[in-house]
Formats: C-alpha cells, structure tokens, sequence
C-alpha cells in the first residue's frame, strides 16, 4: 500500500497527537522488584562440546541448546555502553518513547512517503521483540510505544536493559547474550572482551545484515559504527578507539561438518541424556579424518549435481579393520535440509544386498563356478498371486555361473539362490552381518526390497573386507571431560560372522562387477587397486548405490530424492553411484600402496571350464581360474571335452550344484 504525500502527513500528525496525549500520562518510574527474567540462571559452568577429528583437528562444537537467564552485573559495562550508543543513546533520559528520534523518523517518513523503521528506542525494541510482530503498521506502532511506556513505570533502566540483553535475537539461532557469547566467542557474556562488545553491540539492530559469521570486512566495518559512535558520545577516547580497530576479535566459525556433528549430539544425547549437552565442557575425539571428509563431501555433492538439481546423495567411507568413520556425508546440502541420509535414511539396496545371498549361499556348499539358468520363473505367493521377477534389461542369458549372475547382477539367478538356500537361512545368515530382514518379504529380500539405512549396508560389507569379521562402525572413539580426563573411551568392537574362505571368495566374485559387470566403468580404478563391489538399482530406478572395498576401505554411495521418484533409465548404481565412488576411492588411496585381498588356506583354485562348471580338459574351449572354499571345488573333468572323470576316494558331495528347477 502506498499513500501519497499529504494522507500520510495527515497519519504522522495522528501519531505524534496519539504520542504527546500518552507522554501526558507519565510518572517517574517506582522501580519496581518483580521477577522477569523468563529462563532459569546461567550455570557457571556452562560451555560447548568441542569435537575433533583422528588428529586433533577442530571439527566444530555443539552448543547447549537451553536458554539461559544472565542477570546485568554479569554483562560487561562496555557491552551496555556500546549498545545504548549505537542502538538509543538517550535511553537513559527518555521515558520510553524518544520524540526527538520520533520526530526526525517522521520527518524522514514524510520525505519517503511511507513509514520507515526509526527512532525505535530500546525499550520499544524490547517490548515488539516480547509482544508484536508484523506489519508496520500505524495501530502496532502506537501499541509499541504505549507498552514502551508502561514498561518504563514499571521497570528500571537497568531492568529493561537486562531483559533487552537476554531476550535480543543476536542472529544465527541466538537468543540473547549467553547464547551469543557462546556461539561467536565460546565465552561467558562476563569473558567478553571490549573489542567482542563492540562487535556484538552492533548485531541486534538486523542480525542477518550484520551477521558476525559473515564477510569479515561487513562485520569489521559494523564494529567500526559502533566505535565510531561510542566516540561521539564520550565513552570512549579515540585511542581506545583506534587500540580497538586495531585487534579485531575473532569469532568461532561454525563447524565444518555439520552432519557428523548433529550425529555425535544425537549419540551422546542417546547414551547419556540430553543434560549431557547443556553441561557441555568435554572434547569429543572422532574417528573421523577432516581431510578425507572434505574429500568426501565435495566428490558427492559434484557428483550428484551434476546429474540433476534437486537430487541427494550420501557418502560413507569406513576403516575395514576398526570400524573406524574416516568420512560420512549425510546429505548434499545441510543447510537446506539436515535430514542424515547416511545414518538415518532407511532405503530399498536394491542388488546391494545380493552379496550377502550370494555369501550365505557359499556356506551351503554352492560354488561360484556352478552352472546356473536365468529363465523365467514365477512363484505363488498366496492369493493367487503370481511373481516373476525380471532382470533390469529384461535381457537372457541362459546358462552362466554363479560369478557371471553376481557380476551382471542377474534377478532371476538371485532369487532362485536365495530360493535354493531358503529365506530363513538366509535371514538367520544377515543377522549377524547387522540387517534384521522381514521374513515376510519372502524372496523377494533377494532383489533388496528391505528397507536399510547406508551406515547398515556399508557396515555388512565389512566382513568381505578384512577376512570375515563384521565392525561395528565408530563415530567416537574418546571422551576427554574439562579436565582433559578421559572420561569414556570406545574400543573397536569386532565379532567374526564369515569364515575367512566365504569371505575371499564372495570378494573374488564381486571383483568381477568391476572389470566386465555392472560397474565395469570402475575397471581401470580396480586394475590398480585391488577392489571389489557391488551396484544397486531398485525399482522404477529410485535409488542408485554401490558398496565397495578395498582391504583398508569400505565405501558406500546412495543417490536418489528423499521422496523417491523415478530417475530415469540411465539412473543405476553403475552408472551414476559408483563414479562418485570412484572419484572418491581414489583421491583418498592416491599415493598409497595398492594391497590385494590376502588367499586364506582354506581357499583352493582349480581351472574350471565356465560353460559347464566342471574341472577344464585338455580340450576345453575356455578355461578360467575359479576360487572355491577347501571342499566344494569340482572334482571331475569336463564331460562334454572329454574330460576322464576322476572319481577320488574321499566322500566329496557331487559337484558342480545344478539349478534346482
Ligand atoms: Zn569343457
């Protein structure tokens, strides 16, 4: 709404009449005693958390997240000064309301044609910060300086003050000057140096405008009103004024992770209590390295960008052998969304889950060389309901071995594996591994229709790593209190849920999903470092991952939208997700010493002829090298090649296991 000129100064002589009849009311204040403070009393020995990565690096600090009540003696006199100087400087002689700054507003309104922001006093500040919100309207104006007034008379300078101090917003979540101390200089309002008042003093008036976490130069240059201002009237002596500009305070800058940070407050708020926080004081130690997190965090968000805007994603990198959280990354954008895709995020792994089938299934004596036939198969499930699962392309291959199923990721071999060993075997087998599945889901758990969070999947992956031991990831791994005491220390926590030969042989299959499967873009990377792993893609292409390893690292990627839509035909885990791992995987291992997954005894290798499963003869067209765990290897020759079938003395159990239709 706009007025013109002459209706507007018909409203402004309103309001100067509406002001002059209520000064007419005016009696000396009776300083009265009641209680207003409207939070509990700052505790002395209020601090924040500081948390730090592996090497001691800073990593950021939780705050308390109470409010607390300071009362004026504990708020440095320069504070005050510098406040009243830049904010109202005749807060002392007016009654509330000032009409010479009123005036000049309103001469400044007329001018404008519209009513402006001005000559707002301190106590008006304080009772529109208490009472009134929206527009600025006449009618809130006039309320605002009536209440003005009523909290002069019942008030004292010094309370209004207090309560100004406490109450303020100081911009970036804080309210009032304990938490604004905390947040930008991690100080007691009482430790506030002068060059840190002069700083904070000139926050209120727009605390978004005057941001202490923003440009330096903006935030040196509003200190410098203040100063400037303080100077004019007397408070303080040019020398000190130039002293001050010289030492510029520095303000804490928020944490560098934010998401690993909120995790940790959510972990320590689990174990001990959400009283933990507000007592604040200890230095949390992170398993994490700030560099491999940075890593982390820049490889996903240009990862994921540049496929499409709204897209998310997460990241998270463990040591195979402690558990160890080196990175997580739990989302794309902290700042327009916190939600944790990383710990918290439950999604369908797609594919991702079928090592684990494949895993159990090599317990049961299967082996990867075994001949196995993807023709479509469709199963009752009740209610005269029929499921036949698909292959993603909807492609046939006929007969292939378990290795190549793996590899290409094949659905229809997949659910007929976990058919053959049976869902509750298998349900028994992921268990240990950390996935409690819904045996309800029935055998559709082998195309991953269980919902899991990244951290668990990555986690299930630990034992092909380091030989068959799954970690339990550890975000902390001490806990000093104030005293630099350690006051909880959090061991690595390991327990072996795969016999070592499961383990290397499941990993030599999944090292072929890099080098002709569906992640074979991974190739080269996977040439110089010995790796292994797995895509998913779930239905209607949703979410993309890939889960793989190294014998030091397990990484996971997800990509997808945290309301799950259809990405598209190219959006796969192979084709989106494990390029972001990739990138990533070989920034952290550049420079290192490549290391190969060491062969346990309880492995043999025999050349196999892939197209039948059996021990390759002479005159066998392909023969390839195939690992099995000690005891299911194949122990006659190629029939079809004219292979001499061997039959040794010992009770093997027939082999190659043929697809049970
Ligand atoms: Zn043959």
């Amino acid at each position: 709404m706009t007025y013109s000129a002459s209706a507007f100064l018909k409203k402004s002589v309103c309001f100067a009449a509406a002001l002059i009849f209520l000064l007419s009311g005016i009696v000396p204040s009776a300083g009265a005693e009641e209680k207003f403070a409207i939070y509990p009393p700052l505790p002395s020995g209020y601090s924040s958390i500081k948390v730090f990565d592996r090497e001691g690096r800073f990593v950021g600090r939780i705050m308390p997240a109470e409010k607390y009540w300071v009362s004026i003696d504990r708020i440095p006199r320069f504070l005050q000064n510098a406040l009243v100087a830049v904010e109202d400087a005749r807060f002392y002689e007016h009654g509330g309301i000032d009409i010479r700054g009123i005036a000049r507003a309103l001469m400044r309104d007329v001018v404008k044609g519209k009513m402006a922001e001005g000559g707002s006093t301190i106590t008006q500040q304080l009772v529109k910060n208490r009472y009134l919100s929206g527009a600025k309207t006449l009618d809130r104006k006039i309320k605002e300086a009536e209440l003005a007034i009523e909290y002069e008379r019942k008030y004292t300078k010094k309370q209004i003050l207090e309560m100004y101090f406490n109450e303020i917003d100081f911009g970036n979540g804080a309210r009032g000057i304990a938490q604004a101390a905390r947040l930008y200089f991690d100080k007691n309002p009482e430790e506030l140096t002068d060059g840190e008042c002069a700083l904070l003093a000139g926050v209120p008036k727009a605390p978004s405008r005057y941001n202490p976490l923003g440009k330096p130069a903006k935030v040196t240059a509003r200190r410098d009103v203040v100063l400037q201002r303080m100077v004019e009237l007397k408070m303080i002596t040019r020398r000190q004024q130039k002293k001050l500009r010289a030492h510029p305070p520095t303000v804490m800058q928020p944490g560098k992770d934010p998401y690993c940070l909120a995790h940790i407050r959510g972990i320590l708020v689990d174990k001990y209590g959400p009283q933990v926080i507000e007592q604040g004081g200890l230095d949390v130690i992170t398993a994490m390295d700030l560099n491999i997190q940075k890593l982390a965090e820049r490889t996903l968000s240009e990862g994921v960008k540049r496929i499409s805007p709204g897209l998310q994603g997460a990241l998270l990198c463990l040591d195979a052998n402690t558990g160890d959280v080196l990175a997580a990354v739990g989302g794309v954008d902290f700042d327009k969304n916190s939600y944790d895709r990383a710990f918290t995020a439950r999604r369908q792994p797609g594919s991702a889950i079928k090592p684990l089938i494949y895993a159990a299934a090599l317990e049961k004596g299967i082996t990867p060389g075994s001949i196995w036939n993807d023709a479509p198969v469709a199963y009752n499930r009740g209610n005269n309901e029929v499921w036949k699962p698909q292959n993603y392309e909807k492609e046939r291959f006929g007969d292939l071995t378990l290795r190549r199923a793996l590899a290409y990721s094949n659905n229809v071999v997949a659910v007929k594996l976990l058919d053959t060993i049976g869902v509750p075997y298998f349900i028994d087998f992921a268990k240990p591994l950390g996935l409690s599945l819904n045996p309800r889901s029935g055998l559709s758990l082998a195309l991953g229709t269980d919902e899991v969070t990244l951290k668990e999947l990555v986690s299930a992956y630990t034992p092909f790593a380091n030989g068959g031991r799954r970690i339990e990831p550890r975000l902390i791994t001490r806990i000093y209190d104030r005293n630099r005491h350690t006051w909880t220390e959090n061991p690595p926590s390991a327990a072996p849920v795969l016999s070592p030969a499961d383990a290397f042989v499941t990993t030599q299959m999944l090292k072929d999903v890099m080098v002709y499967g569906t992640a074979k873009s991974l190739r080269k990377f996977s040439r110089e470092f010995p790796s292994a792993g797995k895509t998913g893609t779930t239905e209607d292409y949703r979410d993309a991952w890939f889960v793989g390893y190294t014998p030091q690292l397990v990484t996971g990627v997800w990509v997808g939208y945290d309301k799950p839509q259809p990405g598209g035909r190219s959006f796969t885990g192979g084709a989106v997700s494990a390029p972001i791992w990739g990138r990533f995987m070989r920034s952290v291992l550049a420079g290192r010493q490549a290391v190969d997954f060491p062969k346990p005894d309880t492995v043999v290798s025999c050349t196999i002829d892939p197209a039948t499963g059996f021990l390759a003869a002479p005159d066998c067209p392909v023969k390839q090298n195939e690992f099995f765990i000690a005891g299911t290897q194949p122990t006659e020759y190629c029939p079809k090649h004219g292979g001499v079938a061997f039959k040794p003395m010992s009770a093997v159990p027939p082999q190659p296991v043929q697809n049970p239709q």
